[in-house]
């Protein structure tokens, strides 16, 4: 079975998160803000994190170059998980390293899609 980490400030949202990676056969972790996310990384293994990028405190943006600046998590996969879709936004999460982009609301078709994407492609070196 295959580990994602659902790291979400918003309850509902993280809730419907785990509904659907759940219902799609995945072992879900959840963290409430980035700090604690980092810290699940290091306690449990995970094979994908779904990140939120506005949160308070640490935004997603941050928490994804703590892990890249690290070379025991350089190449985790990491998805974006966005409120809106701003123009742009694509682009700018998969310059920063994400390996994929999810926005909300979420379609509950789309994001077993992107996870198991994700969890498919080969590593490149970031
Ligand atoms: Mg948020």
């Amino acid at each position: 079975m295959q580990n994602v980490l659902i790291v979400e400030d918003n309850e509902q949202n993280r809730a419907l998160e785990r509904q659907i990676l759940k219902a799609n056969g995945y072992q879900v972790w959840e963290a409430a803000d980035g700090v604690e996310g980092l810290r699940m990384i290091e306690e449990h293994t995970v094979d994908v994190v779904l990140l939120d990028i506005q949160m308070p405190l640490m935004d997603g943006f941050e928490v994804l170059h703590q892990l890249r600046d690290n070379p025991k998590h350089r190449d985790l996969k990491v998805i974006a998980v966005t409120s809106f879709a701003m123009k742009g936004d694509r682009e700018k999460a998969l310059e920063a390293g994400f390996n994929g982009y999810v926005t909300k609301p979420l379609d509950t078709r789309a994001l077993p899609d992107i996870v198991r994407k994700v969890l498919s492609q080969i590593h490149e070196s970031q």
